[in-house]
């Protein structure tokens, strides 16, 4: 596959269409080009170039019609995978302002891959998807992480989240009972995840080959932006 054009609405208005707002929109999203990724740096710089289009309110939406659904039905080729939060204030996709079949995405509360499904999961698709780059992604103002720091309460039965909260606190552990500092156990806690995907010999090698990254990154969810 050579170059994907991120033009998910010029389809529907090049024609014959004369109203402003949608020639104002036709110019922005024909100006984006969504070229194949081949490298690591380029994984990095296509989610840059999105969030920076997210968080100036200029989205164009790629890879969201049906041609796209038609174009990868048949193989999934996503450039990279990023592991983030549940959070519903952190939508992967329209962060980066990608589409379909562009991103592999894992989401968990606290975004922590200490676990053999989720773990399996990063593995997956860099050893059969061929992703050039992982991204954990945590986010301000995390209630995972939240948690995790705070002085544990009376867990409620049956209930699997103080089992959660247990994981993630191993590895803020030095934060605890530190609320002031959730933002540092955010950042440490996205820093535990990218070393334990990196303790994994074979991921390793990949890294040391230039053929993946591994690196971490902090959403800030009262700008939009990503900090890598
Ligand atoms: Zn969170």
């Amino acid at each position: 596959m050579s170059v994907l054009v991120a033009v998910a609405a010029m389809g529907l208005f090049s024609c014959s269409n004369t109203q402003e707002n949608v020639e104002n929109k036709e110019v922005k999203t024909s100006t984006v080009e969504l070229k194949e990724v081949t490298s690591p740096a380029e994984a990095i710089a296509r989610l840059q170039e999105g969030n920076a289009r997210y968080a100036s309110d200029s989205a164009v939406n790629p890879h969201d019609n049906h041609m796209r659904i038609d174009e990868t039905a048949p193989k999934q080729t996503p450039f990279c995978a990023v592991v983030a939060c549940s959070d519903s204030r952190v939508p992967v996709e329209h962060i980066f302002d990608q589409g379909i079949g562009d991103i592999f995405v894992i989401r968990t509360a606290g975004n922590s891959v200490n676990d053999d499904v989720v773990m399996g999961s990063v593995d997956y698709a860099i050893e059969h998807l061929k992703v050039k780059s992982v991204v954990v992604m945590g986010h301000e103002s995390c209630g995972g992480v939240t948690g995790a720091i705070t002085e544990k309460e009376e867990a409620v039965e049956n209930s699997k989240v103080d089992e959660l909260l247990s994981v993630i606190r191993n590895d803020v552990r030095p934060y605890y009972g530190q609320k002031d500092s959730l933002d540092a156990a955010i950042r440490l806690n996205t820093n535990k995840q990218v070393e334990r995907i990196l303790a994994n010999p074979e991921v390793k090698k990949l890294v040391e080959e230039g053929k993946l990254s591994v690196v971490g990154a902090y959403y800030n969810v009262h700008t939009g932006k990503v900090d890598f």
